[in-house]
């Protein structure tokens, strides 16, 4: 048998996500559904009061915005948006998640007017776990996943970041690259895994010395590459200097040998410095190791 007319109520009620109707001046009309207090909190009684009488000021205006532009399109509108029930008047204390919750809104007009004022119908769906799987994947593809270190690919953006800084505004930028000396030997006479905890003691060495901005890069195997914006290679020299030191102190009992260079107005490419870079540690090797070259 199909649902009668009666039932309707309680199927409003037993919505998985909550739908509200909302008013085009920002009214609560109905809210159903939405019971699980694993995902929501009870938003009932918030029928005939209005967004800006219970929520910040600008996210009332927020969501106001869209009913409107949901209502001048007249079609489905998708929107994101992150609420805390703290900041709902009302809803303080209520059972739910305490955390904020990341919502999806499907805002839809309603066919007609309701008490002579156009209104939407807004289903709000929490979508807080698949916002940290995102950002857990937005995180893991610019991470080293053995030394917590960026890799790679944020190195280049960065990098070509700074290279137009340098370009549009002359701010200066040091590239350093760094490699451990004689590494093959700690696999050798250690094995892999001691030498990858080396790799990540040096990782952690390396991060005490650097101040906020710097970026710290694993540039593959026992390469590191290090990116100073604001200043050029005289003071980069003392840093490089002090963190060669800092290494042959540590722990990791290894020593690295450092390859400096800066951003240059003859650059033609963003790369240009870091093969500067690696150039003066290929000296640095050739020099003795341990050491710190500038090219
Ligand atoms: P040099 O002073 O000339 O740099 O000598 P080296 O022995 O360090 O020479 P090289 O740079 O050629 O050797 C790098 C070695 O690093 C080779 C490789 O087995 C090792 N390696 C690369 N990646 C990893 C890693 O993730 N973990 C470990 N344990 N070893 C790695
Ligand atoms: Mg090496
Ligand atoms: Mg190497």
């Amino acid at each position: 048998m199909p649902l009668s007319t009666e039932q309707l109520p309680a199927l409003l009620d037993a919505l998985p996500d909550p739908l509200f109707v909302l008013s085009e001046s920002g009214r609560y009309l109905g809210v159903f559904g939405g019971s699980d207090v694993g995902f929501y909190h009870d938003g009932r009684h918030l029928v005939g009061q209005t967004l800006q009488e219970i929520m910040p000021a600008e996210k009332a205006a927020e969501i106001l915005k869209q009913i409107a532009t949901s209502l001048e399109q007249n079609r489905l509108l998708k929107v994101e948006y992150p609420l805390a029930s703290s900041e709902v008047r009302g809803l303080e204390g209520a059972d739910g998640p305490g955390e904020m919750i990341w919502f999806e809104g499907h805002v839809q007009p309603f066919p007609e007017p309701i008490d002579g004022e156009r209104a939407v119908i807004w289903i709000a769906r929490n979508i807080s776990e698949r916002r940290q799987l995102e950002q857990q994947l937005r995180d893991a593809s610019v991470i080293d996943p053995l030394t917590h270190v960026y890799n790679r690919r944020k190195l280049s953006a960065e990098l070509r970041r700074r290279f137009e800084e340098f370009r549009r505004y002359g701010e200066p930028s040091a590239v350093l690259m760094l490699d451990v000396d004689y590494f093959k030997r700690v696999n050798d006479q250690y094995g892999h895994s001691a030498g990858d905890d080396v790799l990540r003691m040096l990782a952690d060495t390396c991060r005490g010395q650097l101040r906020e901005g710097d970026l710290l890069s694993r540039f593959g195997g026992e390469e590191f590459v290090i990116l100073l914006p604001h200043i050029g290679v005289g003071p980069a020299r003392e840093i490089a200097e002090r963190l060669r030191q800092e290494v042959s102190r540590s722990e990791a009992r290894v020593t690295i040998s450092i390859g400096l260079s800066e951003i240059r107005a003859e650059d033609t490419h963003f790369e240009a410095s870091l093969k500067r870079a690696d150039d003066a540690l290929y000296e640095a090797k050739r020099g003795g190791r341990n050491r710190v070259a500038v090219n």
